[in-house]
């Protein structure tokens, strides 16, 4: 092992170097790849020189997400303590399904759980687990909601149109895990929005009741904190009450924004959070944990335990249902996704995560500034959102970011609302200060200045 720790630590020295002077790699075309690279696998072993030689090309030419010119995705940046955490995640290799096999490392995930529950509301009533990520977050909740209505779905099959309601801007994954639980895409009600992206509660009820009248099932409404462009936030306290009345589960899709519930000044935004049945945020976007680390939380202890847990003799062999991870999830073989975020929250404490938070909400209103002072920037995103959308001097968004991209400049994507395409500069790299953000509109500038020169 030793051999590979030394290459590993060699291999990210030069990667941490590289990304000082070349924060963007020049994108290689997919088609040539072999060519460019060793890439192929053969019948007989490498040398170790042609090993090395092989591995570093592929590490060099791989996208630089934890640079300070990339901001094309909802996460970033890199954290030691959370890189640490993981790397022993990956040197222990535990399972994380069962206690005799995870030792130790399931009370890191039920502390994670348990604290977060303590933040959003749920107290000691509540519980989760960490899934494969935000799509999987959601996809226990829909699991969840289904069977709440009616638990029997579980061994029959479903029958009846099952209904939910989310908004017209909430993440792919809701219509994909309505196909996977058996309510098919039609079921999923695309609620309308407001100005700012928000869904509009009353449009909600009018749905509700046009199902209802149809003999429809309604079980279940999805609200997004942080929609994936605008980084819009539903209103809660509307939603709950409706979920309340028409007695449907309450979600809320937190996978973006919803670490805001460790910040003092943004948490308002989610008022009403402790009323929802479950709610899901991603430690890999705000907190800047190496991917994928979602936490579901729900209320529900029992109803997880009914949709989830199937005995199997072969793999739970001692009395530990509590610290059986593997029985409330969706997964078998379950990888430590805990210890990484452990990691962060247990060196900078709540105090800390608070502080990280806040200051991406500070970059971007460093960003809505600069782009509100400039008259040649046009802006299409709202205050408190790490979302910051906006046109320069009327450029296509999508030429200037394939430009920048193929350029390697920066790394940043568009997006679209109301038939409008922008730029959609995330601001939830928690390495980077207020003058990496002015930098980044300094290089989009000159670059724009040769693009239309061209
Ligand atoms: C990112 C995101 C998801 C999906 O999370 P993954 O971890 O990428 O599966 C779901 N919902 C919202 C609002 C998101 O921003």
């Amino acid at each position: 092992m030793k051999k590979e720790l030394d290459l590993f630590l060699k291999l990210t020295d030069e990667i941490i170097e590289a990304e000082k002077d070349h924060p963007v790699v020049k994108p290689i075309d997919p088609n040539t790849l072999h060519s460019a690279l060793d890439i192929g696998l053969e019948d007989d072993p490498v040398m170790d020189d042609r090993f090395e030689s092989a591995l570093r090309d592929l590490v060099m030419n791989t996208p630089r997400t934890a640079s300070k010119r990339f901001f094309n995705q909802l996460f970033g940046g890199r954290n030691s303590k959370a890189v640490l955490g993981d790397l022993l995640a990956v040197v222990l290799n535990t399972s994380m399904y069962t206690y005799k096999v995870g030792g130790p490392m399931i009370g890191v995930e039920l502390e994670i759980i348990k604290q977060s529950c303590k933040i959003v509301g749920y107290g000691d009533r509540g519980t989760g687990t960490i899934p494969t990520g935000g799509s999987m977050s959601n996809l226990m909740a829909m699991i969840m909601a289904r069977d709440f209505k009616k638990i029997s779905v579980t061994r029959e099959g479903i029958s009846g149109k099952y209904v939910l309601y989310t908004s017209e801007h909430c993440h792919y994954s809701i219509p994909k895990n309505a196909s996977f639980i058996g309510i098919g895409l039609d079921q999923v009600r695309k609620i309308k929005t407001d100005e700012q992206g928000r869904m509009i509660p009353s449009e909600i009820e009018l749905a509700i009741e046009a199902d209802l009248a149809a003999g429809n099932i309604p079980f279940m409404i999805i609200a997004t904190a942080g929609t994936t462009v605008l980084g819009a936030i539903d209103p809660i306290e509307p939603l709950n009450r409706i979920s309340k009345k028409y007695n449907l589960w309450m979600h809320i899709d937190g996978a973006y924004c919803g670490s805001i519930m460790f910040t003092e000044k943004y948490k308002h935004l989610i008022k009403g959070v402790e009323e929802s049945d479950s709610f899901c945020y991603n430690a890999h976007k705000m907190i800047g944990t190496p991917l994928t680390c979602s936490i579901f939380l729900t209320k529900h202890k029992d109803a997880m335990h009914e949709s989830f847990s199937i005995e199997a003799d072969y793999l739970y062999q001692t009395d530990h249902d509590e610290f059986d991870l593997g029985k409330t999830s969706l997964q078998c073989g379950r990888r430590n996704d805990a210890l990484k975020f452990w990691a962060v929250w247990k060196s900078i404490g709540t105090k800390g995560i608070r502080r990280m938070v806040e200051h991406h909400f500070h970059l971007a209103d460093v960003a809505r500034d600069y782009v509100r002072s400039h008259p040649d920037y046009t802006l299409y995103s709202y205050d408190n959102s790490v979302s910051v959308c906006f046109n320069y001097k009327g450029i296509p968004a999508k030429a200037l970011c394939k430009g920048l991209y193929q350029n390697a400049e920066i790394l940043v994507g568009y997006g679209e609302f109301k038939d409008q395409q922008f730029v959609r500069l995330v601001t939830i790299n928690s390495q980077i200060k207020d003058e990496d953000v002015i930098a980044f509109f300094k290089t989009l500038e000159s670059f724009a200045s040769q693009m239309t020169l061209v």
